[in-house]
């Protein structure tokens, strides 16, 4: 947990200091600074190490390069990346702080009857980034080996069975949610900041069961230190091609896909966002977030998602899609 605040803590000093040249040099002479003159904040509302921040880590870099300025990624932590959303839809939309968020955005609405924002009004859109599979995870020694296994290890010891997540928001709460719903369990949940710790947990044994993306457990999977019982996906994934979907194991229609945008505070100029697709476009081309997002299992999407049109229209069905299915669920954070 201290890593994250440290990393918060250094992104903010930079900007204390930026924030301390740009006040001395009146406000005029600041405005016609051709953007991005000063460092861009890259919010990302989950731990250090996991696997949006991972995401946003490589995409960031890119950005820097064809910016000519550093994209900074500042970890704000908490309610299943609400504290981030909310805080960046409160930022001064300059394109100095933006968001990269995933499904969150467009689940936070039906979890949350008090969302401090609006994800479809409150925000600018820049673009989508890449999709990653999930996959369903237990700890080394549980004694299950496959889906049918776990699932019928996990109906007759419910009461013993926990599953952990990065809080009400995150994907792997949506899939934990669903996974518990298609084999009729409700199990105790227990809420990360991020599935870095959550997966900390996995591996140490003190959790039984995490849902989490690709692009962090894939060397987790591959050194065999976890179980693994499935992907999310409708179809198999090339980086696990041996390894069943959750449907092909039984769970009729089940499919989960993480999705990434990027957003900034609603009313940033449109100039900004310009230079902010443009460069996004550019880091999804850049040969080494291609090579890096391969290697994870995320895959890339389309030219014409890198948007803010892209972003904004596949938010609103992704709100339409979600919304009735967790209200059936009855799940509230709040
Ligand atoms: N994978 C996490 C989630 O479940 C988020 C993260 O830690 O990056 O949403």
């Amino acid at each position: 947990m201290t890593e994250p605040r440290a990393a918060v803590a250094t992104a903010i000093t930079t900007f204390a200091l930026v924030g301390a040249t740009a006040l001395a040099v009146p406000g005029t002479s600041h405005a016609a600074d051709p953007y991005p003159s000063r460092p861009i904040a890259m919010v990302v509302p989950f731990a250090a190490g996991g696997p949006t921040d991972v995401v946003a880590r490589s995409v960031a870099a890119a950005m820097s390069k064809s910016l000519g300025q550093s994209v900074v990624v500042e970890n704000r932590l908490g309610a299943g990346g609400t504290v981030s959303a909310a805080y960046v839809a409160k930022a001064a939309p300059d394109g100095y702080t933006i968001l990269i968020h995933h499904n969150g955005m467009a689940t936070a609405p039906a979890l949350y009857s008090k969302l401090p924002y609006k994800p479809l009004t409150d925000f600018s859109f820049v673009g989508q980034v890449a999709d990653v599979p999930m996959t369903l995870l237990g700890r080394h020694d549980l004694p299950a080996n496959t889906l049918p296994e776990l699932v019928s290890y996990i109906q007759k010891n419910q009461s013993k069975v926990n599953l952990a997540n990065a809080g009400l928001g995150a994907v792997s709460q949506l899939c934990g949610m669903l996974f518990q719903k298609a084999i009729g369990v409700d199990l105790q949940t227990i809420p990360y900041q991020g599935t870095a710790p959550a997966m900390t947990a996995l591996l140490g044994g003190q959790v039984d069961v995490l849902c989490d993306q690709t692009t962090q457990t894939l060397p987790h999977i591959k050194a065999e230190k976890v179980k693994l019982y499935g992907v999310t996906t409708a179809a198999r994934i090339a980086a696990l091609p041996n390894t069943p979907t959750l449907r092909e194991g039984g769970l009729k229609d089940f499919e989960v896909k993480v999705w990434h945008g990027i957003y900034a505070p609603k009313g940033t100029p449109p100039a900004v966002i310009d230079k902010l697709d443009g460069a996004l476009k550019a880091a999804l081309k850049d040969p080494a977030v291609v090579a890096r997002m391969q290697d994870l299992g995320a895959v890339i999407v389309p030219e014409d998602k890198q948007t803010p049109e892209g972003l904004r229209t596949w938010l609103a069905s992704e709100i339409d899609k979600w919304s009735p299915i967790i209200k059936a669920a009855g799940v509230k954070a709040d």
